[in-house]
């Protein structure tokens, strides 16, 4: 990207201390960076005993065959006994672990005694149907408590989930199951979505016919909807675990155990089976939600409003939050059901005190309008998070203004499917924040920016998100697959982790994500941030979001091509579309302006809510459109694509 364009960007940021009263009870101070700096395997050795351990690790890293890294390798544990026992243990039984909200607005609140007596019941269910120890296990479940529970229970005997996405069709869940060759499927007859029940089961009795090995269907009633029933196979959730002892002793498992496979969002392709294991992954999940959130087990109400089926509700719903002993909100459906104001209700019923979400879902309630959060009581929050994709500076102010009072301090939260757990983010208690940054490497990670020979760019400067030491949550490889993870990952730059994103370094030495490097334009010569043109548009009054893509052109090498969906009270016009290119110009320099701005209802995004940009790119180019199996409404590319000039025409 080019330096004007990063002054532009420099000269609007703002700063923000954190609040006084926050800093000075902080769950980590800024000491925490200079000991993890002067001895990083000494810093995740002492966050390691933040979870109790069967057998206390005496190793902390094995590095000597990268990029396969062994974390406390010799050390034992069940995590699922560090997610729930260990808290009753300690006289928390009578905590709550999980309010259940559920979308028709049922709901029930479950303690940390109960969750143990639930995750216990379905450990016996699980063995009862003959799982084992290695076994794996497909789960496919709305966001119910049981979803925690089944994977909690997995957990618990050792056997690796694969969550797989309530959203994803027949043959995606087929491909799954089949590539971790899964013996047991959990799933439900459905759930509630947009105010009616949806259909769960219909996908697995499909894809059942495409694969092999599945022995049984655990189904867990939810909606109360007809389901078909195949004898032998089909297995009530509620009958089998009803039977079951609410005693289950837990294993010990190597630290090393695979813990879970998950498969990522699928952006920029084919889904990568993404592998991890138990006690590194445990040790930075656990201290990255006490450390990021700030969270205070005793008073705070954590809610992560992600699916159980990405890696935020594996490591920010299950097992960071529930290892510390959180009380924590799991909310069944859409922000929209069945009112616009349904997070903020929730935020008020329970006393929400950490939220953690999406910048999607911060630009959609921004495009409903400001007087839907004003009605609720929202003063308990007090830390917001964000996560899933660069949030604009824009959307940053909006949230903190809107939803955090103008006080509640913004954790942009960069990390992965791969990287497990959080890498770059501020700390709400240290980091002056800048709307729009990550900011700084979390203690004991190290990240930076170099360019295409590997050098390490100077403050000021774009290239490359590289991660130059092994970290505890890191992913072990792809399932079955060990040449597909060096050449993804470690190849590009000898000895260090590609991350795929973009990123920059601001004159302070922190961090900006710039989106994937897939997506960077190059524009007569210069590289332009899609993330950046959108920023800008966004920060005009009548963009409510948008996505811009790079379009093959033949005087410029790629023309920048910007879909938007307006606000609420704006129109599309030639003198509207003109305006933004010219606002956009002016943000961020004339060769930052959108060759063609195409205004649109819905953008294409993956349930995980990133904009799949790929697609958009077919349609710029005029191409047939590739793979939507991941996109959260497939008929999304259908709409847009009758709302627009057939290709090549200019708009
Ligand atoms: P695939 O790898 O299959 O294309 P994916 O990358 O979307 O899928 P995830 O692992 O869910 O799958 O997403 C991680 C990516 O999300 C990061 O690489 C980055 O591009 C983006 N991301 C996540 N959090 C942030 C953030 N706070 N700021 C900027 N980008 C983010
Ligand atoms: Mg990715």
């Amino acid at each position: 990207m080019s330096n004007e364009s990063l002054a532009n960007l420099l000269k609007e940021e703002r700063r923000f201390a954190p609040p006084a009263e926050l800093a000075a009870a902080a769950n980590v101070t800024a000491a925490a960076y200079a000991q993890a700096s002067e001895d990083r395997l000494g810093f995740w050795a002492e966050q390691a005993r933040r979870l109790t351990w069967a057998v206390e690790p005496t190793e902390t890293l094995d590095w000597s065959n990268p990029p396969f890294a062994k974390w406390f390798a010799d050390g034992k544990l069940n995590v699922a006994y560090n997610c729930v026992d260990r808290h009753v243990e300690a006289g928390n039984g009578d905590r709550v672990a999980i309010h259940f909200e559920g979308e028709p607005g049922d709901g029930r609140s479950i303690t940390y005694a109960q969750l143990k007596d639930e995750v216990s019941q379905a450990a016996n269910a699980l063995l009862e149907l003959g799982v084992r120890k290695g076994d794996r296990v497909a789960v496919y479940l709305p966001m119910i408590a049981e979803a925690v529970v089944a994977i909690l229970a997995c957990a618990r005997i050792g056997a690796t989930h694969s969550v797989v996405f309530g959203g994803f069709s027949a043959d995606a869940v087929a491909s799954r199951i089949q590539d971790a060759q899964a013996k047991l499927v959990i799933t439900a007859d459905g759930g509630y979505r947009r105010g009616k029940p949806s259909a769960l089961k219909p996908a697995i009795d499909e894809a059942l016919t495409k694969v092999d090995g599945v022995e049984h269907v655990l189904v867990v009633r939810r909606t109360g909807q007809e389901v078909s029933w195949t004898e032998g196979r089909d297995v009530w959730w509620h009958e089998l675990t009803a039977r079951q002892s609410t005693e289950h002793t837990p294993e010990a498992h190597d630290a090393e155990h695979p813990l879970f496979i998950l498969y990522t969002s699928g952006t920029t392709g084919k889904p990568k089976g993404i592998l991890h294991t138990s006690g590194g992954y445990l040790t930075q999940a656990s201290y990255t939600h006490h450390a990021v959130f700030d969270l205070k087990p005793e008073s705070d109400v954590y809610w992560c409003t992600a699916d159980i089926g990405w890696v935020t509700g594996h490591s920010y719903i299950v097992y960071g939050p529930l290892s510390n002993g959180a009380t924590q909100v799991i909310y069944e459906g859409t922000p929209d059901t069945p009112h616009q104001g349904r997070f903020w209700e929730i935020v008020q019923k329970y006393g929400v005190t950490i939220l953690y979400t999406a910048p999607t879902a911060i630009r959609t309630f921004m495009k409903w309008g400001d007087d839907i959060p004003a009605k609720f009581d929202l003063s308990s929050l007090r830390v917001l998070g964000s996560v899933g994709e660069p949030i604009n500076p824009e959307a940053w102010i909006w949230y903190r203004d809107h939803i955090g009072a103008g006080k509640a301090p913004i954790v942009d939260t960069w990390w992965q499917t791969e990287t497990g757990a959080m890498m770059i983010s501020p700390l709400p208690g240290v980091t002056e924040t800048k709307p729009g940054s990550a900011q700084r490497a979390l203690p004991g990670i190290a990240a930076t920016v170099v360019d295409d020979e590997a050098r390490e760019v100077p403050n000021g400067s774009g290239g490359y998100l590289v991660l130059t030491e092994p970290w505890p949550s890191m992913l072990r490889t792809i399932w079955g697959d060990d040449q597909r993870y060096i050449d993804t990952y470690w190849s590009r730059f000898e000895g260090r982790y590609f991350a795929g994103d973009g990123a920059k370094k601001d004159e302070d030495g922190d961090i900006w994500l710039l989106g994937r490097v897939d997506d960077v334009m190059l524009v007569s010569g210069h590289n332009i941030s899609t993330t950046e043109v959108e920023s800008a548009l966004v920060g005009h009054p009548s963009v409510a979001e948008s996505a811009v893509v790079g379009a093959t052109d033949a005087t410029t090498g790629q023309a920048i091509v910007a879909f938007v969906i307006l606000r609420g009270t704006a129109t599309d016009s030639p003198e509207l579309v003109e305006e933004l290119r010219a606002h956009v110009g002016r943000t961020l320099g004339p060769i930052a302006k959108p060759k063609q701005i195409k205004v649109v209802g819905e953008l294409p995004k993956t349930r995980s809510g990133k904009i799949m940009r790929r697609l958009l790119r077919d349609i710029a180019e005029g191409r047939e459109i590739g793979d939507t199996t991941t996109l959260a409404d497939s008929t999304v590319m259908n709409l847009i694509q009758a709302q627009l000039p057939p290709a090549g025409s200019e708009s």
